[in-house]
């Protein structure tokens, strides 16, 4: 039976198919300890959403009318955190359970009997909504009611909440409607929520091949208009979104989203520009396979480190910089520097890669040349740097249908496997001996104040 309340719809326990046996423990614990202590404690946002979905959620955020302060005063394994917006985080064993009060996202003028000192803090509504000239939040931290916390989450499917007190299903926002029909829909005018936030733009495209929904036609129109925008975003933060699209497991689907709505060319301008050319009469296909290949090992539940994932998806357009270097007499390694220096310089103001990223990002396709030199100096210490795996693979998958490059990764993969040094095999030794190695003459160095052995005699 549902039920309507103010605004809102409750759906009982038994309308419902979410089990708690699916839900954390932990979780499940903190629910239970805010609602034995008189709060209000509900999941919200995309557990509920996995749960009704039958998927497996990634974390359980909670939301009560309790404030940071209450929280911590009931479990002594609390921490908070944030300055701008207090959260508490809850520590257990292998878990953190995060617990925000709900928040309001609506302007409020402070009413002055509220702002009186002694009033609870979550029923105080300072003015603490910041907005730039074009409408961006920059900050937003004013404590709100249930509703208030629905409404100024991103999409309708985003905002559900499951309550402690009677296990049901609270939706402010329709989103149940869109979940069973497959829709991510804005909450309120898209317009405004993407000028609020543009970064809610590539949450919209993640969940819609995530979850395999499509993006309503007023959220998508106002997305495909306002993509240019996305470039307002802070850049560390949109390399975080673009790192959840591409291991999402549905990057490729991603990918295809971002182009048809126009985000792709927006937050790379060059990189895309050079995926529409041909090379050499060639079109680019690498890209399109290596977001294929990423989306098997994720969907394998293998993990795809950060550097390998953007030298899979960025490798040959940094091959193709270096390759510019080299004809203009760059040596090999220096050419490498100069395209990822090339590379870093022209994508990280708008989406920003954390210069270790860039530089392990680097390793990974300068030490291609390592893996020729067989055996060549100390194996064993190559075989031994903390991103060899990633160097192989990075091989493997590239260029690894060739058939000299496979049999010199089965001698390394040989290698890394024993303990003894493995034999060369006499046609890899050619290529051994085709690149001699220098070997530097070691002079002895002279000590002048020591005495020579033949003084003193
Ligand atoms: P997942 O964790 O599976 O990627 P999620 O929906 O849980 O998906 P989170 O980033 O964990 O995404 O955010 C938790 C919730 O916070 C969302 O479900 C949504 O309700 C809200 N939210 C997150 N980002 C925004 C945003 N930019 N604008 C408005 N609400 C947001
Ligand atoms: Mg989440």
């Amino acid at each position: 039976m549902k039920k309507e309340q103010h605004s809102s719809v409750i759906i009982a326990r038994q309308e419902h198919g979410i089990s708690r046996k699916l839900m954390s423990p932990n979780a499940l614990r903190v629910l239970y300890r805010l609602k034995d202590n008189g709060f209000v404690g509900y999941f919200v946002g995309g557990c509920v959403r996995d749960l009704l979905l039958g998927r497996e959620p990634k974390d359980f955020d909670v939301v009560t009318n309790a404030t940071p302060n209450e929280v911590k005063r009931i479990f002594r394994n609390c921490r908070l955190v944030g300055r701008r917006f207090r959260l508490a985080h809850i520590h257990f064993h292998d878990e953190i359970i995060e617990v925000a009060t709900f928040r309001s996202q609506a302007p409020d003028d402070p009413e002055p009997e509220q702002l009186e000192a002694g009033k609870p803090e979550h029923r105080q509504r300072h003015v603490r909504m910041l907005r730039d000239d074009d409408g961006m939040i920059l900050r937003d931290n004013v404590y709100g009611t249930p509703e208030e916390d629905a409404l100024r989450r991103d999409f309708t499917v985003n905002s559900l909440s499951y309550n402690i007190a009677d296990f049901s299903i609270i939706d402010y926002t329709g989103g149940l409607a869109d979940l069973n029909a497959g829709i991510i829909r804005t909450i309120g005018d898209p317009d405004v929520r993407f000028q609020e936030d543009p970064v809610r733009m590539l949450r919209a495209v993640r969940f819609a091949a995530q979850l395999g929904f499509t993006i309503e036609e007023h959220t998508r129109k106002a997305l495909a208009a306002a993509a240019a925008t996305i470039v307002r975003a802070a850049p560390p933060r949109l390399y975080d979104e673009m790192l959840k699209l591409l291991l999402s497991g549905e990057g490729a689907k991603c990918y295809d989203l971002l182009c048809q709505t126009g985000l792709f060319a927006a937050l790379f301008p060059d990189f895309s520009s050079w995926l529409g050319a041909e090379s050499e009469g060639f079109p680019h296909t690498r890209f399109g396979e290596m977001l294929d290949y990423v989306d098997s090992r994720i969907q394998q539940g293998d993990k795809v480190s950060q550097p390998l994932l953007l030298a899979l998806i960025f490798g040959e357009y940094i091959d193709e910089k270096a390759e510019r270097f080299r004809r203009q007499g760059a040596p090999w390694q220096q050419s490498v520097n100069a395209a990822v220096a090339e590379f870093m310089g022209e994508t990280c103001p708008v989406v920003m890669i954390a210069n270790r990223v860039g530089m392990a990002l680097r390793d990974i396709i300068s030490q291609q040349m390592r893996l020729k030199k067989i055996p060549g100096r100390r194996p064993e210490t190559f075989i031994s740097r903390h991103d060899f795996n990633d160097i192989i693979e990075y091989c493997r998958v590239t260029r690894g249908d060739k058939k000299e490059v496979g049999k010199q990764l089965d001698w390394w993969a040989a290698q890394a496997e024993q303990q003894a040094p493995v034999p060369v095999p006499p046609e890899l030794m050619r290529e051994t001996e085709a690149l001699p190695r220098k070997r530097k003459r070691r002079r002895r160095r002279r000590n002048p104040n020591a005495k020579s052995g033949t003084e003193g005699i």
